[in-house]
């Protein structure tokens, strides 16, 4: 791989400050040409009661540090990784695929939480509260909530891992991470640069496994761990939440969507074009924001239609290391073939392809476009999760409220117009944790990221994130 700083690329995993090999390894394979990139310790059971351990162990002591020590060493964390961009980019993208340019974009991105939480770790205020008696006084501390453990998905390998670890280091907790099976590289180098900037060995661990079922088990059942953050599928997150009940744990999760993108009649046509690729196609279609069900009005529908096809024909899938691609290989076989799925019955049953999409060498899929979808298709239900773009025509704005909520998730929703009236209504009506109007980027440090319904809970980011990893203590203090 050509990266400048060679330490970046680990092949052992990181427990209580000392990088580990262990009796098994699993390989970490480049999706583009399949060539391996790497192995990596393949733990079990007994490392991860071990990171457990050294997290439980440290808090004391990092819970302990003043809030500026722990903002410096959050600080000293951004610069290295901003120093080290161009190389965290390459790691991520030869083993998640995304283009060099989204990956470099991650890499800011997921900075951009660890530098937003040095700043919040100062920031972490109490209260006070007038007593119900003279000699009473009500004060309100905050504290950290525990060691943590946070499980990631492959699509954000470095931005995942960040939005829950610096709100996390920031309060005070230490925390035991288990990233996704296919992209555990990209949090061996995090954990690198985190040692190097100062986090005391056992405050941050990261478990490389393929039996994410044993080490989730372990992890959830084992009461020193004080809360777990999930992102990842709903059906995962539900298991997980079931795991940790024996526990009580503190839980956030940050599961899956199924975005509609709405473009109403009095909408902008060519800005909404560029917003619905910006979203549609952002990591290959891979992300669990993306405009998943896209409706648009009947007067605008044949219109919005051609701009778009026009503008997806020139979305060039190729390897993310080669400038001129704009989409990446999907992660897996799995991936492609839901997304042929999910375009087969779609067609099966009166979908009009556009653009049909092509599954090219390896697990590259071209983009493509199909019209005409409607809710009795299983591409409204699921994440398409690939470069597929589902058209859907609508006529009034109650109809189309209906449609857009008659899903079980709710993480995302946009939509493209400009009466104010009108932009209220459906802004208060959709059932979402998060809306872009007239956009389709919304993820961004300054603003609660989460969802609603199946999409889970909890917000990462913003004033509100660093509230999934402090509990309230309140004091009486009776002064008679
Ligand atoms: P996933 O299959 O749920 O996996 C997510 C993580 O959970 C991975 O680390 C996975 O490890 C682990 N995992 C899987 N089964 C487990 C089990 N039984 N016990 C413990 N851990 C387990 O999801 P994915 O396919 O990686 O990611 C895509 C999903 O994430 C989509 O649904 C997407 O919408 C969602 N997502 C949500 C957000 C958000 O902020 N709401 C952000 C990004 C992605 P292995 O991969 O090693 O098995």
């Amino acid at each position: 791989m050509d990266i400048k700083n060679k330490n970046l690329l680990k092949n052992s995993c990181l427990i209580n400050g000392q990088w580990r090999e262990s009796a098994k390894s699993f390989e970490v394979i480049n999706p583009y040409n399949q060539e391996l990139i790497i192995s990596v310790p393949d733990c079990g059971e007994s490392e991860t009661l071990e990171a457990i351990e050294a997290a439980h162990k440290s808090f004391e002591s990092w819970k302990s540090q003043t809030a500026e020590k722990r903002s410096d060493i959050l600080y000293a964390w951004y610069d290295l990784i901003m120093k080290n961009q161009e190389d965290l980019a390459t790691i991520l993208t030869t083993e998640q695929g995304k283009i060099l340019a989204e990956a470099r974009a991650e890499i800011a991105y997921g900075a951009s939480y660890i530098k937003w939480f040095a700043e919040e770790a100062r920031r972490i205020y109490g209260d006070t509260i007038p007593g119900k008696s003279q000699d009473e006084r009500i004060i309100v501390i905050k504290q950290a909530v525990g060691p943590v453990a946070s499980i990631t998905p492959w699509n954000f390998p470095m931005a995942m891992i960040a939005r829950k670890i610096a709100p996390a280091l920031a309060a005070g907790c230490t925390a035991v991470i288990k990233p996704a099976e296919d992209t555990p590289l990209s949090a061996l180098a995090m954990a690198y640069l985190a040692e190097q900037a100062g986090i005391p060995n056992g405050v941050l661990n990261v478990i490389t496994t393929s039996d994410s079922s044993t080490v989730g088990k372990v992890l959830c059942a084992d009461d020193r761990i004080k809360k777990l953050s999930f992102t990842g599928s709903t059906k995962v997150g539900k298991i997980l939440m079931e795991q940790c009940s024996p526990t009580l744990k503190k839980l956030s999760m940050e599961l899956g969507g199924n975005a509609p993108m709405i473009i109403l009649d009095d909408a902008d046509i060519d800005k909404a074009v560029s917003g619905t690729i910006a979203s549609k196609f952002r990591n290959a279609g891979q992300t669990c924001v993306c405009a998943n069900r896209i409706y648009v009005h009947e007067s605008i529908y044949d219109t919005f239609i051609e701009k778009l096809e026009n503008r997806i024909k020139k979305i060039k899938a190729g390897s993310g290391l080669e400038s001129d691609s704009k989409i990446g290989p999907l992660i897996n076989q799995a991936a492609v073939d839901k997304v042929t799925r999910l375009f087969e019955e779609a067609k099966s049953k009166g979908a009009r392809v556009i653009i049909e999409p092509e599954v090219k060498e390896g697990l590259l899929m071209s983009a493509g476009m199909i019209a005409d979808v409607t809710h009795d298709m299983d591409i409204a239900k699921e994440e398409i999760f690939g470069p597929l773009a589902a058209i859907y025509k609508f006529s009034t704005d109650e109809e189309m409220l209906k449609l857009a909520n008659d899903t079980e998730f709710g993480l995302a929703a946009y939509f493209f117009g400009t009466d104010p009236k009108r932009i209220w209504h459906i802004a208060e009506n959709l059932e979402s944790g998060m809306v872009g109007i007239n956009t389709g980027l919304i993820s961004n440090v300054t603003a609660p990221f989460g969802g609603v319904k199946h999409s889970g809970f909890g917000r990462e980011g913003s004033k509100y994130g660093i509230e999934e990893y402090i509990q309230i203590k309140y004091l009486n203090w009776n002064l008679s």
